[in-house]
């Protein structure tokens, strides 16, 4: 490759797609995707393909550290070292007076594997606070858990090449068509060559993805785990479960059975508001496919049940065996670009690196060794939503935010914008200006963005990519591992001493050694020479691993699966008279996120220019609605005012929001999070964003 053509990852989603990058004859940054990449063979999505506006447009990027000299000053331009000799005095002295769990991080899945683990390092090491979340824990968190419980470790045990060898996917919770685009244009290419494959999507909307469904179960929301055990009745009553997998691999299948035999069929048809014969017969594609691959992503996870829906749901990969096996597995879809990377260096505040256990002190004693530490704390830190509820009550005194945008995703905006004018200190490090959290900022911290910075991610099946700086950052932007490593030299504290970014994706892949995520043998110089590889990483020569458990053998001490069983839950917040309907949310093609990058090029907002409420046409005729009418969506923490879409592609009884929209770009456009709550799974804790109870009404001027 020439040196000015660079091949890099698409910095989006957690699909991952390799792109290259190149200047034309003007200077002019070109993004094309890579035909040679694994993951796309060359296609992008509408996201990907514009990328380079991105890179090119910095006219809202932040270009100098800021500074405000006390509660209600301007912020004011400072240089590096002022910055952050004040955000070391103001941590020295609340840890002092008060103790390190005063303090917390919020960072995020966009984060590089390299940054994560410095912060880790930084806050669970040398801080000794576990305070440490991201905003991977409103993604990805019941699924770390779904498959922990079941698999022994948070591990996805499928490849991408598991699409083309399966002959039935069974896709819940998830509009990949518009969210994972190139997963899912290889799933219409293979069924495009194979139309005998079986397509069933479970959604109580009629999304993009639904046009390639062989059946669409449009259920009530928050019936999957019912739904779940239906198809687990039919199957164990067909005959069609794999009883030589279930007794050589795995525990739990008769206290399985005995909870799916407690709920007719009839039953979960009403209470899921399927027919039964559609439950039959995506029982019938199970049985008869050699690949069977469930897919997931935020319909399930987000829930106040997230936990118990991974597990139903992956019970059906157990109960018939489909795991290990070319084309079978369960796959949940990761949302963010390196979600899985922050999960590979222990980047929650409930994880240790690689997989190691929090809660295990042999672990702990094993990273504070490697980190010449003499103690990682024991307590877990807190969560996303608990560190706004800890600020809100003054138990966490300063957060530092970092690449993430909490004021338009975190649940009940408003309580979170309580929280942020009571915290003593928010430290906000980002690349745009329009971050919502700035103007409760007392520092803000200019970080370098995508194709700035050198380092690693990890997509949604298991695979790294090296990443390449190919811009310099504006004004005095630095990457955000400069930024941490500064920091930690403020704070007096050895062990950030690296060369460079290299030596610290080495000493992080050391740390992996003799884990189920061994990449101990890995490095910049292997990445850059084979594009990218799959953790566990073997050595040149080996058969890499594409497929995990295919001798059957899983991670949980007894070395055998665990069908777990779980009951459907009541909503903590159901519908009521004055309350009368459901809210789900969620993502539309062209945007990401809050819009921070996406909501900067015009080709993207064409797609769909402003927020707008799916509703059913019952439910609109009922309040008078017509379509594009101005509504109030009232729920029982904040209101929200968006155009109507009046539509049948969702069921009566739900309406929809995207979660795009918010103040980012000085917009009045209401946040869609005024009206989610604070209601997480008690596993997982992960917010529940797919169930709100509102009522919705006609905007009539006063
Ligand atoms: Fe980027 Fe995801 Fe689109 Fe691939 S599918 S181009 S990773 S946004």
């Amino acid at each position: 490759m020439k040196p000015d053509r660079f091949k890099s990852t698409c910095s989006y989603c957690g699909v991952g797609c390799g792109v290259v990058v190149s200047r034309d004859s003007k200077g002019k940054i070109k993004v094309e995707g890579d035909a040679t990449h694994p993951v796309n063979q060359g296609m992008l999505c509408s996201k990907g393909m514009n990328l380079h506006y991105v890179v090119e447009d910095k006219s809202d990027r932040l270009t100098s550290p800021q500074m405000r000299w006390g509660k209600g000053h301007d912020l004011v331009d400072t240089d590096w070292d002022t910055a952050l000799d004040r955000a070391a005095a103001v941590f020295k002295s609340l840890i002092e007076k008060y103790g390190p769990n005063s303090v917390g991080f919020y960072v995020s899945g966009q984060c590089l594997t390299e940054e994560y683990y410095l912060i880790n390092k930084l806050a669970k090491g040398f801080i000794k606070t576990n305070n440490i979340d991201t905003n991977s824990r409103l993604c990805m968190s019941s699924a770390v858990m779904g498959y922990q419980l079941t698999l022994g470790e948070d591990v996805v045990p499928v490849s991408y090449e598991d699409i083309e060898l399966a002959d039935c996917f069974l896709v819940t919770g998830a509009n990949p068509a518009w969210c994972h685009p190139i997963i899912w244009r290889r799933v219409e290419k293979h069924k495009e060559l194979n139309p005998d494959i079986k397509v069933i999507v479970v959604d109580p909307r009629k999304t993009q993805t639904c046009q390639l469904a062989d059946l669409h179960l449009q259920i009530i929301p928050g019936t999957d785990v019912i739904l779940y055990h239906a198809i687990g009745r039919c199957l164990i009553e067909r005959g069609a479960v794999d009883i030589g997998f279930i007794n050589g691999h795995t525990d739990g299948f008769e206290a399985y059975k005995q909870e799916v035999m407690k709920t007719s069929l009839e039953d979960a048809s009403e209470l899921c508001g399927v027919k039964i014969t559609d439950i039959q017969l995506a029982a019938t594609y199970i049985e008869d496919a050699k690949g069977f691959l469930t897919m997931w992503a935020m319909g399930l996870n987000q829930s106040a049940d997230g936990v118990d829906k991974n597990l139903a749901l992956i019970d059906l990969n157990l109960i018939t065996g489909h795991i290990g096996k070319p084309g079978s597995g369960p796959f949940s879809l990761t949302g963010q670009p390196n979600a899985m990377g922050g999960r590979e260096v222990g980047g929650m505040a409930t994880m240790l690196s690689s997989h190691r256990k929090l809660a295990d002190p042999k672990h702990r004693q094993e990273v504070a060794a490697y980190w010449g530490v003499d103690h990682v704390p024991s307590e877990p830190g807190l969560t996303a939503t608990q560190m706004i509820e800890a600020l809100e009550s003054g138990k966490m005194k300063a957060v530092w935010v970092i690449c993430t945008n909490p004021l338009v995703s975190l649940p009940d905006s408003n309580r979170v914008e309580n929280a942020l004018k009571n915290a003593k200190f928010v430290i906000v490090q980002d690349i745009s200006s329009k971050a919502s959290v700035i103007p409760y900022a007392d520092l803000v911290l200019p970080a370098a963005g995508w194709s700035e910075k050198e380092g690693t991610m990890t997509n949604s099946e298991r695979r790294i990519s090296y990443l390449n700086k190919i811009a310099d950052a504006p004004g005095m932007a630095l990457p955000d591992a400069e930024i941490i490593l500064r920091f930690a030299k403020k704070m007096g504290y050895n062990g950030f001493e690296y060369d460079s970014m290299g030596d610290v994706f080495r000493e992080h892949c050391q740390l992996t050694k003799g884990t189920n995520i061994d990449i101990s043998g890995l490095d910049y110089d292997i990445l850059k020479t084979k594009g990218t590889v799959q953790w566990p990483y073997v050595s040149e020569g080996q058969s890499p691993v594409k497929r995990l458990f295919e001798d059957g053998k899983f991670y949980t001490p007894n070395q055998k699966a665990q069908i777990k069983v779980c009951a459907s839950k009541a909503s903590n917040e159901p519908v009521s008279p004055d309350f009368p309907l459901i809210l789900t949310t969620g993502r539309i093609r062209d945007q990401w996120h809050t819009m921070t990058r996406t909501g900067k090029v015009n080709k993207l907002n064409q797609h769909i220019p402003k927020p707008y409420l799916e509703i059913h046409p019952i439910d609109a005729e009922a309040r008078g609605v017509k379509e594009n009418d101005t509504v109030i969506v009232q729920g029982h923490r904040g209101k929200v005012k968006v155009p109507a879409k009046i539509t049948t592609d969702i069921r009566q009884g739900v309406v929809f929001l995207p979660m795009h929209w918010g103040k980012t770009f000085g917009s009045d456009f209401s946040r869609t999070n005024n009206l989610t709550g604070n209601t997480i799974d008690p596993i997982s804790k992960q917010p529940d964003f797919k169930y709100s109870a509102v009522q919705v009404d006609k905007f009539k001027k006063v």
